[in-house]
């Protein structure tokens, strides 16, 4: 089978009494032979850099997440460039607003995903956006950053996906990429299900999020890089398409956009 790409994972995080060597080996041994372990804070950046450097096949992402986006003073602009310029940082992210928990206030969210959109422009860097029920903010946001992403490159990938159908065709016609998790598995998204239906398959990827939202039929379960094939597996079902069509295309579409 050709190769996946889990597009977002976070191997930083508790997966014990498994450790990450293990989790990388596993996800190779059923051909996810590329794995993006994603940033969420200041204080992760030195041990998200070390897992990235210590495995050839794993990359990452440098950026401030939106519940802490509280934590990130203007100031530590400058800590985040200097990570991101390390040579397996591929984009920065995740970045974006949530509006469900709102862990940080509204306009601090506005503020610092600002902050990082133009870092990613000054940087050359796709951004990987986080977004939940915070859809016309993120939109404005995203619409005013990828006006100024040159043709040639894509602005970015929208995690996660599982906002409106609207939101989704909005942010394809922004250039954006979209990357679908576990949850097209779950038994009640027949919506989003429609939306990858709907959604062109050379602008889809496949991710974990891993520790979080293992798919049927590990629900429930702690997630790991390995099971993006069921993601993947569900895509294909949806699209009446071989896994095999689904791999080459998501795994094109993530070594694109990160330069894999
Ligand atoms: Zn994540």
């Amino acid at each position: 089978m050709d190769a996946l790409i889990d597009s977002h994972c976070h191997l930083n995080y508790d997966y014990a009494p498994k450790t990450v060597d293990e989790l990388v080996r596993e996800a190779a041994a059923v051909g996810v032979t590329t794995l993006v372990t994603i940033g969420t804070g200041l204080d992760t950046l030195g041990e998200i850099a070390r897992i990235s450097e210590r495995f050839e096949n794993v990359y990452h992402t440098v950026g401030v997440h939106p519940h802490e986006a509280s934590t990130l003073a203007p100031g530590d602009v400058e800590t985040l460039r200097q990570a991101a310029r390390h040579p397996k940082c591929r984009a920065i992210g995740e970045i974006g607003l949530d509006y469900y928990y709102d862990h940080s206030p509204r306009e601090v969210q506005r503020e610092r995903l600002r902050l990082q959109l133009d870092l990613a422009l000054e940087l050359g860097l796709p951004v990987v956006v986080h977004g939940r029920d915070a859809e016309a903010d993120l939109l404005e946001a995203l619409t005013a950053y990828a006006a100024k992403v040159p043709a040639s490159r894509s602005p970015g990938i929208i995690h996660c996906f599982s906002g409106t159908r609207g939101f989704g065709e909005r942010c394809l016609t922004l250039g954006f990429s979209i990357s679908f998790s576990g949850i097209l598995t779950f038994k009640t998204a027949e919506e989003l299900r429609a939306c990858a239906r709907a959604f062109p398959l050379e602008r889809l990827l496949v991710e974990t999020d891993s520790p979080y939202l293992a798919p049927v039929p590990h629900r429930g379960r702690k997630c790991e890089p390995h099971m993006v094939r069921f993601t993947a597996q569900k895509l294909a079902d949806v699209k009446g398409l071989s896994l095999e069509e689904v791999a080459r295309a998501t795994t094109e579409n993530a070594r694109r956009i990160f330069r894999i």
